[in-house]
């Protein structure tokens, strides 16, 4: 099995990392021709503005949306699930549109910006995930077809439809490697 890495722009290393202690062998996609052959695709967080003008300019976002709709399973952190979504609130930026979901950027405010905390999340198991937040957004709302892993209070975190998985979260910025092993699973069972 092999997954590419958007490395445009994030945490590139981490998602890396963690899937090598997986044991999965995984390519940096800078460029259309990376992603031939690979059997899933990370979209790292950064910043989402950003990463859509430079997945415009280097011929990613029309290939990439081509082969999620085509069943590549895809898995998005923060700037990812900002990207995957189909409605991203007040913003006209460059987007995949994979996901029905509405997302709302910088979502929890100043305060807020960043933070972490353990939450239950039942599809990893009984142990809680210590989830980490940076500049987050979040879901405020989804179409039917959408599957919600985590919820806190009213917002989204943790999401899936078909073969689109997307966390508000970073899960690449702990040791638990459950996220990342539940987004291998579903390209096994794909
Ligand atoms: N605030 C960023 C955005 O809107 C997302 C932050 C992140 O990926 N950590 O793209």
């Amino acid at each position: 099995m092999k997954i590419g890495i958007l490395a445009l722009q994030g945490a590139v290393r981490e998602h890396r990392k963690l899937l090598q202690r997986l044991g999965v062998e995984t390519v940096d996609v800078l460029n259309p021709q990376d992603l031939d052959g690979i059997n899933g695709l990370i979209l790292p967080g950064g910043e989402s503005t950003t990463v859509g003008k430079l997945l415009v300019r280097y011929d990613l976002l029309g290939p990439i949306a081509e082969l999620g709709r085509k069943g590549l399973p895809i898995f998005g952190t923060c700037t990812g699930l900002i990207l995957l979504s189909k409605y991203i609130n007040n913003s006209d930026q460059p987007r995949l549109g994979l996901m029905d979901t509405y997302v709302e950027r910088n979502a929890f405010g100043r305060q807020l910006a960043s933070f972490e905390a353990d939450m239950c999340i039942p599809v990893l198991g009984e142990t809680p995930f210590h989830t980490l937040f940076i500049r987050a957004p979040y879901i405020d709302k989804a179409d039917s077809g959408v599957m919600v892993l985590l919820r806190y209070q009213d917002k989204i975190l943790f999401a899936e439809q078909d073969n689109f998985l997307a966390a508000a979260f970073h899960p690449e910025l702990t040791d638990d490697t459950r996220v990342h092993a539940y987004f291998i699973r579903k390209i096994t069972s794909h």
